[in-house]
């Protein structure tokens, strides 16, 4: 969702949006031929930016939404978990109403006042103006509530990349989960707040050739029995599946962790169950403590040791994924 994800602005009341648009609207004045004339172009270039500032306005807004019918994506997935999106489509579309009644009564509107006399004919229609817009936008006020809701919701969500091949990082607390992605990772990675936990997610990057790949260890999620999970932790584990192109699952034969062999197969077993069809490479971790003579890929993140071998068998995985094909390759001309 990485260009889906348009910034959202911040969204006003319906009082705050019909104060701006007249108080903009008021500061207009123009001359012409006569008073009367003056008065005319006056009310019109105030019904023009009055009905621009409400309709532009209403329309960003509009547009600034990701596309609700995107799904097999990870952020399209989480969006789904935090926010209603059928009374968010129902909001979005009363407001896109709104905004093409505003600008059709603004029209009709000039067009009155162009045909109007006297001063206090225009009068009554410019009053008759501001009446019926406020009505339509106060017709609105909760959809727009309910947006600036889904708004905060969003904005909650961390900033992932979706159309980069991504390797999504699972193991127990303190198997050293954290310590490979800060080996594998170019730039230092970043940590982004995350509504299903309290920690945050860490996001790396690295690159092979010409191609960039993402890193991502989700503390809360792929760490611990997923049997002891709510519902809605147990969708966020599934939108992962969207998002990893290949799994590291990083096993600490040491115990040091804190975590006994027997539990670690044991979630290595429901990580498997879950993400099917998703390539794991599992990995012995902290073989600077504890060496098994099992057939599994060894490394100690510590020492450094082995972790080149991993980064190998990741990129290669990671190579065969058509993630962010289209838009990296750089185009041929003729
Ligand atoms: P995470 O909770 O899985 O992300 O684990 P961390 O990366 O934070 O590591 C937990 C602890 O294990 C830290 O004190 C690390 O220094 C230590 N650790 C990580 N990898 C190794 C390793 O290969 N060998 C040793 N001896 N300690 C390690």
């Amino acid at each position: 969702m990485a260009s889906q994800r348009k910034k959202i602005p911040t969204i006003l009341t319906a009082d705050e949006l019909l104060n701006k648009a007249f108080h903009r609207a008021v500061k207009i004045t123009k001359t012409g031929d006569d008073r009367m004339d003056g008065k005319k172009r006056t009310a019109h270039a105030r019904f023009n930016a009055s009905g621009d500032i409400i309709t532009g306005t209403l329309d960003k807004y509009v547009r600034s939404f990701p596309s609700m019918e995107k799904r097999e994506d990870f952020m399209m997935e989480l969006v789904h978990l935090l926010v209603d999106m059928d009374r968010l489509k129902k909001s979005l579309g009363a407001i896109n109403w709104a905004s093409h009644t505003v600008k059709d009564m603004t029209s009709d509107f000039i067009r009155k006042s162009k045909n109007s006399q006297k001063q206090d004919q225009l009068e009554r229609i410019r009053k008759e103006y501001y009446g019926r817009v406020s009505s339509v936008i106060h017709q609105v006020q909760d959809d727009l509530k309910h947006i600036s809701f889904a708004r905060d919701q969003l904005k909650r969500l961390p900033t992932i990349e979706t159309d980069v091949p991504t390797v999504v990082i699972a193991g127990y607390p303190n198997v050293g989960k954290s310590q490979l992605v800060d080996r594998i990772s170019t730039a230092k990675p970043k940590i982004a707040s995350y509504p299903f936990t309290t920690k945050g997610i860490t996001i790396g990057h690295f690159k092979e050739g010409w191609r960039t790949f993402q890193v991502v260890d989700t503390p809360g999620l792929l760490d611990r029995d997923f049997e002891s999970r709510n519902d809605i932790e147990k969708q966020a584990i599934l939108a992962l599946k969207y998002l990893a192109d290949l799994i590291v699952f990083v096993i600490d034969p040491s115990e040091t962790s804190g975590y006994k062999m027997e539990q670690q197969m044991s979630l290595l077993e429901s990580v498997k169950q879950n993400f099917s069809g998703i390539k794991i490479i599992e990995v012995e971790n902290k073989i600077d403590l504890t060496r098994t003579d099992s057939d599994r890929m060894k490394m100690s993140a510590l020492t450094g040791e082995g972790v080149d071998e991993v980064m190998k068998a990741i990129n290669a995985e990671l190579l065969q994924s058509k993630k962010g094909l289209v838009e990296s390759q750089p185009l041929t001309k003729g």
